[in-house]
Protein backbone atom coordinates (compact mmCIF):
# COMPACT_ATOMS: atom_id res chain seq x y z
CA UNK A 1 0.00 0.00 0.00
CA UNK A 2 1.52 3.38 -0.95
CA UNK A 3 -0.24 5.83 1.46
CA UNK A 4 1.17 8.76 -0.48
CA UNK A 5 -0.39 9.74 -4.20
CA UNK A 6 1.87 10.25 -6.73
CA UNK A 7 0.62 13.82 -7.21
CA UNK A 8 2.01 14.75 -3.93
CA UNK A 9 5.11 13.28 -4.49
CA UNK A 10 5.31 15.36 -7.94
CA UNK A 11 4.81 19.08 -5.82
CA UNK A 12 8.13 20.31 -4.99
CA UNK A 13 8.27 21.83 -1.80
CA UNK A 14 10.20 25.53 -1.40
CA UNK A 15 13.48 25.94 -2.19
CA UNK A 16 14.33 28.15 0.64
CA UNK A 17 13.60 25.83 3.03
CA UNK A 18 16.99 23.95 2.41
CA UNK A 19 18.64 27.47 3.18
CA UNK A 20 16.85 27.72 6.49
CA UNK A 21 17.51 24.05 7.67
CA UNK A 22 21.05 25.04 7.11
CA UNK A 23 20.70 27.96 8.67
CA UNK A 24 19.30 27.18 12.00
CA UNK A 25 22.24 25.53 12.21
CA UNK A 26 24.39 28.74 12.56
CA UNK A 27 24.33 31.09 15.47
CA UNK A 28 23.04 33.99 14.48
CA UNK A 29 23.39 34.11 11.09
CA UNK A 30 22.89 37.53 8.57
CA UNK A 31 19.73 36.37 6.97
CA UNK A 32 18.72 37.90 3.75
CA UNK A 33 16.35 34.97 3.08
CA UNK A 34 12.99 36.24 4.64
CA UNK A 35 10.72 37.59 2.14
CA UNK A 36 8.81 39.25 5.06
CA UNK A 37 8.45 42.64 6.21
CA UNK A 38 10.54 42.89 9.53
CA UNK A 39 8.01 45.73 10.92
CA UNK A 40 5.40 45.29 13.46
CA UNK A 41 1.83 44.87 12.42
CA UNK A 42 0.54 48.15 13.11
CA UNK A 43 -1.09 48.55 15.92
CA UNK A 44 -4.49 50.04 14.81
CA UNK A 45 -4.68 46.77 12.90
CA UNK A 46 -4.26 44.31 15.74
CA UNK A 47 -6.34 46.78 18.12
CA UNK A 48 -9.76 45.80 15.66
CA UNK A 49 -8.63 42.15 15.68
CA UNK A 50 -8.51 42.04 19.40
CA UNK A 51 -11.84 44.22 19.19
CA UNK A 52 -13.58 41.49 17.07
CA UNK A 53 -13.05 39.17 18.82
CA UNK A 54 -13.68 40.48 22.17
CA UNK A 55 -17.39 40.86 20.83
CA UNK A 56 -17.47 37.45 20.32
CA UNK A 57 -16.97 37.43 16.66
CA UNK A 58 -15.41 34.03 16.76
CA UNK A 59 -17.51 32.13 14.61
CA UNK A 60 -17.83 31.10 10.99
CA UNK A 61 -18.21 33.72 8.66
CA UNK A 62 -19.41 33.72 4.59
CA UNK A 63 -17.04 31.72 2.70
CA UNK A 64 -16.32 34.61 0.50
CA UNK A 65 -15.62 37.03 3.53
CA UNK A 66 -17.61 39.65 5.59
CA UNK A 67 -19.35 42.30 3.53
CA UNK A 68 -17.50 45.52 5.15
CA UNK A 69 -14.32 43.78 4.22
CA UNK A 70 -15.61 43.37 0.51
CA UNK A 71 -16.88 46.22 0.27
CA UNK A 72 -13.22 48.36 1.52
CA UNK A 73 -11.72 45.95 -1.18
CA UNK A 74 -13.90 47.01 -3.83
CA UNK A 75 -13.82 50.84 -3.18
CA UNK A 76 -10.18 50.70 -3.30
CA UNK A 77 -10.32 48.79 -6.77
CA UNK A 78 -12.18 51.41 -7.78
CA UNK A 79 -9.83 54.05 -6.35
CA UNK A 80 -7.61 52.25 -8.78
CA UNK A 81 -9.89 52.30 -12.17
CA UNK A 82 -10.79 48.88 -11.46
CA UNK A 83 -14.19 47.98 -11.16
CA UNK A 84 -14.81 45.06 -8.78
CA UNK A 85 -18.10 44.76 -6.84
CA UNK A 86 -18.67 43.03 -3.16
CA UNK A 87 -19.63 40.31 -4.40
CA UNK A 88 -17.04 39.98 -6.99
CA UNK A 89 -14.42 39.32 -4.24
CA UNK A 90 -13.38 36.20 -2.30
CA UNK A 91 -11.40 36.71 1.00
CA UNK A 92 -8.56 34.38 1.85
CA UNK A 93 -6.78 32.83 4.61
CA UNK A 94 -3.19 34.91 2.63
CA UNK A 95 -2.85 35.12 -0.75
CA UNK A 96 -1.70 32.12 -1.52
CA UNK A 97 -5.16 30.77 -0.93
CA UNK A 98 -6.59 33.01 -3.04
CA UNK A 99 -3.62 31.54 -6.08
CA UNK A 100 -4.96 27.77 -4.89
CA UNK A 101 -8.35 29.10 -5.29
CA UNK A 102 -7.45 30.32 -8.22
CA UNK A 103 -5.84 27.54 -10.52
CA UNK A 104 -8.35 25.27 -9.13
CA UNK A 105 -11.23 27.16 -10.86
CA UNK A 106 -9.58 28.15 -14.13
CA UNK A 107 -7.49 25.04 -14.86
CA UNK A 108 -8.48 21.10 -15.69
CA UNK A 109 -5.90 18.30 -14.96
CA UNK A 110 -3.46 18.84 -18.03
CA UNK A 111 -4.21 22.31 -19.07
CA UNK A 112 -0.93 24.35 -19.38
CA UNK A 113 -0.46 27.69 -18.02
CA UNK A 114 2.74 30.04 -18.34
CA UNK A 115 4.97 30.67 -15.48
CA UNK A 116 7.19 32.86 -14.95
CA UNK A 117 11.09 31.62 -14.24
CA UNK A 118 12.10 32.46 -12.10
CA UNK A 119 9.18 33.08 -10.31
CA UNK A 120 8.20 32.54 -6.56
CA UNK A 121 8.39 28.62 -6.22
CA UNK A 122 5.06 28.14 -4.93
CA UNK A 123 3.72 28.75 -8.36
CA UNK A 124 5.14 25.33 -9.19
CA UNK A 125 3.67 24.01 -5.85
CA UNK A 126 -0.34 25.26 -6.95
CA UNK A 127 -0.17 24.29 -10.02
CA UNK A 128 1.30 20.64 -9.87
CA UNK A 129 -0.96 20.13 -6.73
CA UNK A 130 -3.26 20.06 -9.33
CA UNK A 131 -2.06 17.99 -12.12
CA UNK A 132 -2.05 20.36 -14.24
CA UNK A 133 1.26 21.67 -16.30
CA UNK A 134 3.63 24.65 -15.56
CA UNK A 135 5.46 26.08 -18.38
CA UNK A 136 8.52 27.83 -17.09
CA UNK A 137 9.52 30.43 -19.43
CA UNK A 138 12.38 32.17 -18.81
CA UNK A 139 12.44 36.04 -18.02
CA UNK A 140 15.86 37.53 -19.06
CA UNK A 141 18.20 39.83 -16.92
CA UNK A 142 18.99 41.81 -20.18
CA UNK A 143 15.05 42.06 -20.16
CA UNK A 144 14.81 43.62 -17.26
CA UNK A 145 13.32 40.13 -16.15
CA UNK A 146 10.08 40.77 -17.76
CA UNK A 147 8.42 37.95 -20.07
CA UNK A 148 9.62 38.10 -24.22
CA UNK A 149 6.64 38.12 -25.86
CA UNK A 150 8.94 36.00 -28.49
CA UNK A 151 9.18 33.49 -25.81
CA UNK A 152 5.65 32.99 -24.70
CA UNK A 153 4.95 32.34 -28.35
CA UNK A 154 7.43 29.69 -28.49
CA UNK A 155 5.64 28.18 -25.73
CA UNK A 156 2.45 28.20 -26.61
CA UNK A 157 0.74 24.95 -27.37
CA UNK A 158 -3.10 23.61 -27.92
CA UNK A 159 -3.11 22.96 -24.36
CA UNK A 160 -2.04 26.50 -23.17
CA UNK A 161 -5.45 27.95 -21.19
CA UNK A 162 -3.37 30.56 -18.66
CA UNK A 163 -0.49 33.02 -18.37
CA UNK A 164 0.76 33.62 -14.90
CA UNK A 165 2.28 37.44 -14.01
CA UNK A 166 3.82 38.90 -11.15
CA UNK A 167 4.66 42.42 -11.07
CA UNK A 168 6.61 43.67 -8.84
CA UNK A 169 8.22 39.93 -9.06
CA UNK A 170 9.09 38.10 -6.27
CA UNK A 171 12.41 37.03 -6.68
CA UNK A 172 13.49 40.11 -8.99
CA UNK A 173 11.53 43.00 -7.93
CA UNK A 174 11.37 43.97 -11.56
CA UNK A 175 7.97 46.08 -12.13
CA UNK A 176 6.51 45.69 -15.63
CA UNK A 177 5.98 49.03 -17.77
CA UNK A 178 2.85 49.81 -19.38
CA UNK A 179 4.01 48.87 -22.86
CA UNK A 180 4.94 45.43 -21.28
CA UNK A 181 1.31 44.96 -19.71
CA UNK A 182 -0.02 46.12 -23.25
CA UNK A 183 1.50 43.84 -24.82
CA UNK A 184 1.34 40.94 -22.48
CA UNK A 185 -2.46 41.99 -22.81
CA UNK A 186 -2.14 41.84 -26.85
CA UNK A 187 -0.73 38.47 -26.39
CA UNK A 188 -3.45 37.35 -24.04
CA UNK A 189 -5.99 38.33 -26.55
CA UNK A 190 -4.67 37.17 -29.85
CA UNK A 191 -4.06 33.35 -28.13
CA UNK A 192 -7.68 33.60 -26.16
CA UNK A 193 -5.92 32.89 -22.88
CA UNK A 194 -6.86 33.03 -19.11
CA UNK A 195 -4.94 35.55 -16.88
CA UNK A 196 -3.94 35.28 -13.25
CA UNK A 197 -2.13 39.05 -12.13
CA UNK A 198 -0.33 38.03 -8.54
CA UNK A 199 -0.43 41.36 -7.31
CA UNK A 200 0.66 41.37 -3.61
CA UNK A 201 3.97 43.88 -4.14
CA UNK A 202 1.93 46.17 -5.75
CA UNK A 203 2.20 48.93 -2.97
CA UNK A 204 5.96 48.73 -2.61
CA UNK A 205 6.68 49.99 -6.24
CA UNK A 206 9.83 52.90 -5.62
CA UNK A 207 8.85 54.87 -9.12
CA UNK A 208 6.28 57.17 -9.73
CA UNK A 209 4.29 55.51 -12.12
CA UNK A 210 1.32 54.30 -10.78
CA UNK A 211 0.87 50.61 -10.79
CA UNK A 212 -1.41 49.37 -14.09
CA UNK A 213 -3.28 46.04 -13.70
CA UNK A 214 -3.24 43.94 -16.49
CA UNK A 215 -6.65 43.84 -15.64
CA UNK A 216 -7.68 47.35 -16.21
CA UNK A 217 -7.10 46.83 -19.68
CA UNK A 218 -9.70 46.51 -22.48
CA UNK A 219 -10.98 42.79 -22.84
CA UNK A 220 -9.02 41.67 -19.91
CA UNK A 221 -11.50 41.96 -16.95
CA UNK A 222 -13.39 39.03 -18.02
CA UNK A 223 -10.68 36.50 -18.38
CA UNK A 224 -8.45 37.52 -15.31
CA UNK A 225 -8.43 36.55 -11.74
CA UNK A 226 -6.39 38.93 -9.51
CA UNK A 227 -4.53 37.64 -6.49
CA UNK A 228 -3.81 40.44 -3.72
CA UNK A 229 -3.23 40.30 0.34
CA UNK A 230 -2.29 42.19 3.73
CA UNK A 231 0.83 40.37 4.17
CA UNK A 232 3.41 42.68 2.64
CA UNK A 233 2.02 46.25 2.44
CA UNK A 234 0.92 46.34 6.04
CA UNK A 235 3.43 43.42 7.52
CA UNK A 236 0.50 41.20 8.20
CA UNK A 237 2.40 37.81 6.78
CA UNK A 238 0.98 35.98 9.71
CA UNK A 239 -2.52 36.91 9.78
CA UNK A 240 -2.95 35.29 7.01
CA UNK A 241 -5.17 37.76 4.98
CA UNK A 242 -5.50 37.65 1.01
CA UNK A 243 -7.94 38.03 -1.72
CA UNK A 244 -8.90 37.50 -4.93
CA UNK A 245 -11.14 39.71 -7.32
CA UNK A 246 -12.62 37.74 -10.61
CA UNK A 247 -15.71 38.28 -12.46
CA UNK A 248 -18.87 37.22 -10.45
CA UNK A 249 -19.01 33.67 -11.87
CA UNK A 250 -15.47 33.25 -11.32
CA UNK A 251 -15.29 34.51 -7.61
CA UNK A 252 -18.55 32.92 -6.68
CA UNK A 253 -17.21 29.49 -7.94
CA UNK A 254 -13.76 30.24 -6.00
CA UNK A 255 -16.05 30.95 -3.05
CA UNK A 256 -17.96 27.73 -3.23
CA UNK A 257 -14.48 25.79 -3.38
CA UNK A 258 -13.26 27.80 -0.18
CA UNK A 259 -15.83 26.24 1.85
CA UNK A 260 -14.25 22.94 0.73
CA UNK A 261 -10.88 24.15 1.71
CA UNK A 262 -10.58 26.77 5.06
CA UNK A 263 -14.21 27.25 5.24
CA UNK A 264 -14.05 31.18 5.78
CA UNK A 265 -11.44 33.50 7.33
CA UNK A 266 -11.85 34.39 11.13
CA UNK A 267 -13.62 37.09 11.52
CA UNK A 268 -11.54 39.09 13.89
CA UNK A 269 -8.35 38.82 10.73
CA UNK A 270 -10.92 40.21 8.47
CA UNK A 271 -11.79 43.03 10.79
CA UNK A 272 -7.73 43.51 10.86
CA UNK A 273 -8.24 44.03 6.84
CA UNK A 274 -10.87 46.55 7.39
CA UNK A 275 -8.69 48.58 9.37
CA UNK A 276 -5.79 48.15 7.23
CA UNK A 277 -7.97 49.94 4.62
CA UNK A 278 -9.72 52.44 6.69
CA UNK A 279 -7.18 53.96 8.41
CA UNK A 280 -4.48 56.94 7.54
CA UNK A 281 -1.58 55.02 5.39
CA UNK A 282 1.16 56.96 7.28
CA UNK A 283 2.86 53.88 8.49
CA UNK A 284 2.34 51.89 5.51
CA UNK A 285 4.11 54.94 3.63
CA UNK A 286 7.44 55.36 6.35
CA UNK A 287 8.15 51.34 5.70
CA UNK A 288 7.96 51.64 2.28
CA UNK A 289 10.23 54.64 2.49
CA UNK A 290 12.24 52.71 5.05
CA UNK A 291 12.46 50.14 2.22
CA UNK A 292 13.63 52.44 -0.43
CA UNK A 293 16.95 53.27 1.75
CA UNK A 294 17.62 50.11 2.46
CA UNK A 295 17.23 49.12 -1.16
CA UNK A 296 19.76 52.21 -2.06
CA UNK A 297 22.32 50.80 0.92
CA UNK A 298 21.85 47.22 -0.70
CA UNK A 299 22.55 47.87 -4.35
CA UNK A 300 25.27 50.29 -3.83
CA UNK A 301 27.28 47.85 -1.46
CA UNK A 302 26.58 45.09 -3.96
CA UNK A 303 27.18 46.99 -7.20
CA UNK A 304 30.47 47.95 -5.88
CA UNK A 305 31.15 44.56 -5.52
CA UNK A 306 34.19 43.12 -7.95
CA UNK A 307 32.34 39.79 -9.80
CA UNK A 308 28.66 40.61 -8.67
CA UNK A 309 26.13 43.14 -10.44
CA UNK A 310 22.33 43.91 -10.02
CA UNK A 311 20.10 45.48 -11.86
CA UNK A 312 18.19 48.15 -9.65
CA UNK A 313 14.37 46.58 -8.77
CA UNK A 314 11.72 49.00 -8.42
CA UNK A 315 9.64 47.31 -6.16
CA UNK A 316 9.06 44.57 -4.05
CA UNK A 317 11.77 44.08 -1.15
CA UNK A 318 14.15 41.83 -3.75
CA UNK A 319 17.81 41.98 -5.04
CA UNK A 320 18.42 39.33 -7.46
CA UNK A 321 22.25 39.92 -8.15
CA UNK A 322 23.99 37.92 -10.51
CA UNK A 323 26.71 36.01 -8.94
CA UNK A 324 27.83 34.35 -12.33
CA UNK A 325 31.52 35.36 -12.66
CA UNK A 326 31.59 34.04 -9.03
CA UNK A 327 32.50 30.55 -11.24
CA UNK A 328 30.23 28.86 -8.30
CA UNK A 329 26.81 27.74 -8.91
CA UNK A 330 23.72 29.64 -7.22
CA UNK A 331 23.58 26.63 -4.81
CA UNK A 332 27.22 26.29 -4.13
CA UNK A 333 27.36 30.35 -3.54
CA UNK A 334 24.70 30.50 -0.92
CA UNK A 335 26.01 27.40 1.13
CA UNK A 336 29.74 28.47 0.78
CA UNK A 337 28.30 32.07 1.99
CA UNK A 338 26.23 30.53 4.87
CA UNK A 339 28.97 28.30 6.25
CA UNK A 340 31.86 30.88 5.93
CA UNK A 341 30.61 34.24 6.11
CA UNK A 342 26.88 33.42 8.05
CA UNK A 343 25.20 35.16 5.72
CA UNK A 344 22.01 33.39 4.56
CA UNK A 345 20.68 34.04 1.16
CA UNK A 346 18.51 32.12 -1.30
CA UNK A 347 20.34 30.60 -4.45
CA UNK A 348 17.90 32.12 -7.57
CA UNK A 349 17.29 28.26 -8.52
CA UNK A 350 14.63 27.85 -5.64
CA UNK A 351 13.14 30.04 -8.31
CA UNK A 352 13.30 28.20 -11.62
CA UNK A 353 16.03 26.87 -13.57
CA UNK A 354 16.45 30.30 -15.11
CA UNK A 355 17.65 31.21 -11.51
CA UNK A 356 20.87 30.04 -12.06
CA UNK A 357 23.81 32.51 -11.47
CA UNK A 358 22.00 34.50 -9.29
CA UNK A 359 21.39 34.90 -5.58
CA UNK A 360 17.82 36.33 -4.50
CA UNK A 361 18.56 39.07 -1.39
CA UNK A 362 15.54 40.36 0.51
CA UNK A 363 16.18 43.56 1.92
CA UNK A 364 13.24 43.40 4.57
CA UNK A 365 16.01 43.67 7.51
CA UNK A 366 17.85 46.59 9.39
CA UNK A 367 20.10 48.82 7.33
CA UNK A 368 23.05 47.49 9.58
CA UNK A 369 22.36 44.00 9.46
CA UNK A 370 22.14 44.76 5.08
CA UNK A 371 25.70 46.85 5.47
CA UNK A 372 27.11 43.93 8.17
CA UNK A 373 26.22 41.29 5.42
CA UNK A 374 26.64 43.10 2.53
CA UNK A 375 30.52 43.62 3.83
CA UNK A 376 30.71 39.45 4.09
CA UNK A 377 29.56 38.80 1.13
CA UNK A 378 32.04 41.34 -0.26
CA UNK A 379 35.23 39.26 2.19
CA UNK A 380 34.05 35.86 0.73
CA UNK A 381 34.17 37.21 -2.84
CA UNK A 382 37.64 38.05 -2.13
CA UNK A 383 38.61 34.31 -1.21
CA UNK A 384 37.08 32.78 -4.41
N1 LIG B 1 2.73 36.06 -4.02
C1 LIG B 1 4.03 36.33 -3.97
C2 LIG B 1 4.72 36.78 -5.22
C3 LIG B 1 4.74 36.19 -2.77
O1 LIG B 1 6.05 36.47 -2.73
C4 LIG B 1 4.05 35.73 -1.63
C5 LIG B 1 4.77 35.52 -0.36
O2 LIG B 1 5.97 35.48 -0.27
C6 LIG B 1 2.69 35.48 -1.73
C7 LIG B 1 2.05 35.64 -2.94
C8 LIG B 1 1.90 34.92 -0.56
O3 LIG B 1 1.44 35.86 0.28
P1 LIG B 1 0.50 35.48 1.53
O4 LIG B 1 1.35 35.63 2.74
O5 LIG B 1 -0.58 36.49 1.46
O6 LIG B 1 0.00 34.10 1.33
Amino acid sequence: MNIISQRSLATPGSGIREMLMLAAKIENPISFALGEPDFMTPKYILDACVESFNRGETHYTPSNGILPLREKISQSYQERKLNYSADEIVVTSGAINALLLAVNVMLDVGDEIILPDPGWSNYMGVVKQISAVPVPVKLKEENGFMYDIRDLEKALTPKTKAILINYPSNPTGSVATPEHIHALAAFVLEHDLCVITDEIYRDIIYTDQPFLSIASLEGMRERTILIDGFSKTYAMTGLRLGYAAAPKEVASEMSKLMANVVSSVPAGIQWAGVAALTEDRTQVMEMKEEYRCRREIALDGLNKIDNISCLRPEGAFYIFANISKSGLTSREFSIRLLEEQQVVVVPGTAFGDSGEGFIRISYATSREQISEGIARIEKFMATL
